[in-house]
């Protein structure tokens, strides 16, 4: 097969997300008052409405109303005041009902748009030139910039649903139905409020299709209405992709991967349909609507099914829900309630503070690492906000990971993270001795400027202490000098080494390096 790069060059690929969201955020299910819990005994929160007995009637959950509301106020989406629930038929065990109660032509949420910043490695997925213009119409204009490119994706919809039962395939490999002895149903999970955003087919790289998740995740992390983890299976996405000769405005056929569970293999299962579709099309073949799975550990996608269509589902109003009539007061008091978006907090780090782009994107982007930073900011200077977050991002970070803790309940304060990052920008300690330091903050309690002081470790930054160093570094390894001055500058590297040894690990890496430079050049 040719590679993404070679693939691309000829052909447009065209990528389209279907992404579910549990709102695990809420206390009851869509539709009648069973508690929402995925840890309890399996079966434990079941009802006659969740189980689809016969004569229970639904009443829809206001607070999951008000959650995917809120999911459309921030991806710029119209919130339709009119809309009402369909039912969706099939038969299969995880929906006792027969049906899934989902949304019609109209759903709550239509024509959002999120913006995507392609920056990096990722932007050179898209080869220069191609496809400055989406959608045909050009109605998705591409901005250039020096590293990379904005491009806005539009969102067609956004509707609620309701999720199945969770089934555990026994005694087959891997948990595979076909192979399975028996099926085991847990319908505490049955009757989960779902929200699903549609994308319209504005994507047309694997790196813009992970870019855009990456960034509703963080959406919907901040503005509450859900744990976002691909891990557990709370946030899904299907990826659905096409091949078109460059220059061609009709859609090719296209192909759906099913229940990806994670960034990479987003990303890596677009980009293995992508390169199988233009073998079968350049060997002269034809594309299968189909879905298809895609395997991480094998890198290659397999197929499951050939595509349903609307027909098949028999999609009907459903009677037992009355249509909705959102009022303004509603809507409004929705948007009251949503906190600063990651783009706003990403543009507040830079202009306050000078952060760099994609630190701040970062930092920004989950609600619990972005307070912990802001409030290590608070506790030191506005001048340290970069050292803060390079701190955070580098080291307590890690840190947090081996300790199996995170921002919420993080071992280290903010006050003490804000007080060690002043030692590292100051020079007093180098960044690797920073990482050194954390565990003992956590352990001790003490403030880092004791630990550094306590240990031993400040750093000597004072010229008069350093110069003789270098002298005596200098005078030491003549050869060095002179392989520098013939223009072999990888040789510093040495002399620092040197002085750092001379100095017994004392003395500052950095300010060595620039007095070596001022004394060679
Ligand atoms: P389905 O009925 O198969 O689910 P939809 O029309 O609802 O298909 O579209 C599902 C997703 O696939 C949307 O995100 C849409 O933008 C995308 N999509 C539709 N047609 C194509 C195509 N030819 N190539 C790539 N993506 C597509
Ligand atoms: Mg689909
Ligand atoms: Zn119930």
């Amino acid at each position: 097969m040719k590679s993404l790069e070679e693939v691309l060059r000829d052909w447009e690929a065209v990528i389209g997300l279907e992404v579910h969201t549990e709102l695990t955020t809420l206390t009851t299910k869509m539709f009648c008052g069973c508690e929402l819990s995925h840890a309890d005994e399996p079966n434990a929160h079941v009802c006659p409405v969740c189980l689809g007995l016969p004569g229970a009637l639904p009443v829809p959950n206001r607070e999951a109303i008000r959650s995917i509301v809120k999911a459309g106020l921030a991806t710029g989406c119209e919130i339709e005041k009119r809309s009402m629930f369909y039912r969706k038929h099939y038969f299969y065990p995880d929906m006792a009902k027969n049906f899934q109660t989902t949304q019609g032509p109209v759903a709550f949420c239509m024509h959002g748009r999120l913006d995507l910043g392609v920056r990096g490695q990722g932007a050179s997925e898209l080869p220069d030139g191609a496809a400055a213009e989406r959608a045909g119409d050009g109605s998705v204009p591409v901005t250039r910039g020096e590293d990379g490119y904005e491009v806005p994706i539009r969102i067609l919809r956004i509707h609620m649903e309701e999720d199945a039962a969770k089934m555990n395939h026994l005694g087959g490999a891997e948990g595979r139905i076909t192979e399975a002895a028996e099926s085991l149903i847990d319908y505490n999970r049955c009757g989960t409020p779902l929200i699903e955003l549609v994308t319209e087919p504005d994507l047309r790289t694997p790196e813009e299709a992970r870019l855009f998740m990456e960034k509703l995740r963080r959406i919907f992390l901040t503005i509450g209405i859900s744990d976002c983890s691909l891990e557990s299976g709370s946030m899904r996405c299907d990826g659905n992709v096409s091949l078109r000769r460059k220059g061609e405005t009709e859609l090719g056929t296209k192909t759906e991967l099913k229940n990806i569970n994670s960034f990479k293999s987003l990303h890596d299962g677009l980009e293995y349909e992508i390169r199988r579709q233009a073998e079968v099309l350049e060997e002269g073949g034809t594309v299968r609507q189909e879905t298809r799975h895609f395997e991480p550990g094998r890198k290659r996608t397999v197929v499951m099914r050939v595509k349903e269509t609307a027909d098949d589902y028999r999609l009907f109003p459903d009677p037992d829900l009355a249509p909705f009539d959102l009022s303004d007061g509603f809507i409004e008091s929705c948007r009251a309630e949503l906190p600063e978006l990651p783009d706003a907090k990403r543009d507040r780090y830079m202009a306050a503070w000078g952060l760099r782009a994609e630190d701040a994107e970062t930092l920004a982007g989950e609600p619990a690492l972005a307070a912990f930073f802001e409030a290590a900011v608070a506790a030191g200077e506005p001048a340290h906000a970069q050292a803060t977050a390079n701190l955070v991002l580098n080291g307590v970070m890690g840190f947090w990971n081996a300790e199996g803790a995170g921002p919420a309940e993080s071992p280290v304060s903010p006050e003490q993270v804000a007080s060690l990052a002043a030692l590292v920008a100051a020079d007093a300690v180098t960044s690797a001795q920073a990482r050194e330091v954390l565990p003992i903050c956590a352990e001790t309690g003490d403030d880092p400027a004791k630990i550094v002081d306590e240990r031993g470790m400040r750093q000597v930054t004072d010229d008069d202490a350093l110069l003789p160093v270098v002298e005596a570094v200098l005078a030491r390894c003549p050869d060095q000098v002179r392989q520098y001055r013939e223009g072999n500058v990888k040789v510093i590297g040495f002399l620092v080494g040197q002085c750092m040894r001379e100095s017994k690990g004392k003395g500052n890496p950095k300010r060595f390096n620039e007095l070596l430079r001022e004394r060679l050049s």
